[in-house]
């Protein structure tokens, strides 16, 4: 176990952080800045170069806020941090060992003295015919730009095409999962279609159907049971269909079949249905429940590992105000969990004592779409445009960095004065089609027929 500041080599202790998300870019963060120099060396692993920050997805879809400000870059603010960017496939606790696959090469193995286990969670996928075929989740930034090009599709599609039964499909937009994800992304994407049908002569807002399947009798439990209800009544009185103790039965073809009898077809299927651990977690040695997640202490050590901590949505970190319950996984506990992770891994290295996680829950706040927003903090339930505005101001508070902050104050500065954007790239997901068509179409100088490029 690495204690004190140098392993018997010499050397100082290796930090090694799977994940740079919420739990692994906070625990880094505060690691970096609070570590003698020469302390310890910190290493981070992601699949990905930049950190997401999840709560601003919504707004990114709905072209509130550029895309770009609510990704974090890594290797700008971890500068005294190692990143490599590819998976990590396995953890070998007993040989201090992490194999590592670095995207488009070959694995290899990576030491530690001390791990962090952070790889977050994935959607809870349900084995519903068509659904791994014709779903698509709600998680990442590219989910939401693709899910924000895609819809404004569907309204070009139905503007442009002469069967009714294609403009039909177009206009039916299915979301599965009335959480945070779901409520918000729908709430968000409703607003910006129905804000965009001023530019489709041929579509009203009447001629959409946005669908919300909730397999519970109530929505957006985050936000507790009355403002829960309140949020249904709003988004109903939207014209959204929310369709409470009800599952998606089938979705083969877009064909969206349900458990109350609903049939019909839809051009879009997300999936907010819940999230599970990380699949990591199961190629481990370390110990998991009997939902995947790792076994933590209230000091965030995985049980019977003085050497690897874990925290946020794949581990089950016990709710000390709340005895005999888990932390939900949630941003809130996921920031927090970082700090009193950072502080235990230096107590770790400092030989000093290791302090409990413990924080009471302060509730929630969601976005329903531009101006309005429900919440309910501290027992104080807020909604409509003053809970919008204490959404965005705690969400500003919480975006990591001062230049993120900056960024996402001017996108909501700069929409209070224009126009929303409504243009679809929808060839953004095929960049080399038009190239491909310039070359098939020299090759067969003169013919186009049936060889035009995909849109
Ligand atoms: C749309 C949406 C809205 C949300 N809104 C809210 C909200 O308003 N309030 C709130 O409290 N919570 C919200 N949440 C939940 C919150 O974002 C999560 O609870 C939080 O991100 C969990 O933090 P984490 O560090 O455990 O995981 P993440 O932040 O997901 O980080 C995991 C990181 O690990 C990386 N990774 C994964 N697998 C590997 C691997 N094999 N090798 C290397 N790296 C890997 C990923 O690329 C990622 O960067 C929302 C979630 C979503 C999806």
């Amino acid at each position: 176990m690495a204690r004190g500041p140098r392993t018997p080599g010499g050397s100082p202790p290796r930090i090694l952080i799977i994940g740079g998300g919420y739990v692994g870019l906070n625990t880094a963060m505060r690691l970096q800045r609070r570590l003698r120099p020469g302390e310890a060396e910190i290493t981070v692993l992601d699949s990905d170069s930049y950190m997401t920050y999840q709560p601003f997805l919504p707004e990114a879809a709905a072209g509130s806020l550029e895309p770009r400000h609510v990704v974090v870059p890594l290797r700008r603010v971890l500068s005294r941090c190692r990143i490599l960017n590819g998976w990590v496939v396995r953890v070998d606790s007993a040989r201090r060992s992490v194999e590592f696959r670095p995207a488009g090469g070959e694995s290899y193995e990576i030491g530690y003295d001390i791990l962090v286990v952070s790889p977050g969670s994935v959607s809870r996928i349900l084995p519903i015919p068509g659904l791994a075929e014709n779903g698509i989740g709600f998680k990442t930034v590219e989910e939401a730009i693709h899910l924000r090009n895609h819809v404004l599709g569907q309204l070009d599609l139905a503007a442009s095409t002469r069967r009714a039964d294609v403009r039909r499909r177009a206009l039916t937009f299915v979301f599965v999962g009335a959480g945070f994800a779901g409520v918000e992304a729908l709430a968000e994407l409703e607003d910006m279609a129905g804000y965009a049908c001023r530019y489709y002569p041929g579509i009203s807002r009447a001629d959409m159907r946005w669908v919300l399947v909730e397999a519970t009798g109530r929505i957006l439990p985050e936000v507790g049971e009355e403002m829960g209800r309140w949020t249904l009544e709003q988004l109903r009185a939207r014209g959204i269909d929310v369709r409470l103790d009800t599952r998606v039965d089938t979705a083969e073809h877009g064909d969206i079949v349900l458990s109350d009898g609903g049939r019909f077809p839809s051009g879009t299927l997300v999936w907010t249905a819940g999230v599970r651990p990380h699949p990591l977690m199961r190629a481990t040695d370390l110990p998991v429940d009997d939902k995947d997640r790792l076994k933590v202490t209230p000091r965030l050590n995985v049980e019977g590992r003085n050497d690897v901590f874990s925290a946020g949505d794949c581990a089950a970190v016990p709710d000390l105000t709340r005895p005999g319950e888990y932390c939900a996984p949630n941003a809130q506990h996921a920031v927090r969990q970082a700090r009193r992770l950072a502080g235990n891994i230096i107590a770790t290295l400092r030989g000093t004592p290791l302090a409990d996680y413990r924080h009471a829950y302060a509730g929630s706040v969601a976005s329903l779409g531009l101006h309005k927003g429900v919440a309910q903090i501290y027992g104080h339930k807020l909604h409509g445009p003053l809970a919008w505005f204490v959404h965005r101001s705690y969400h500003l508070s919480r975006v990591p960095t001062v230049n993120k902050k900056v960024r996402v104050l001017s996108d909501w500065t700069l929409a209070l004065f224009f126009r929303r954007e409504i243009v679809s790239f929808g060839a953004m997901s095929r960049p080399r089609a038009e190239f491909e068509f310039a070359a098939r179409s020299t090759v067969h100088a003169g013919r186009l027929n049936g060889d035009l490029p995909p849109t």
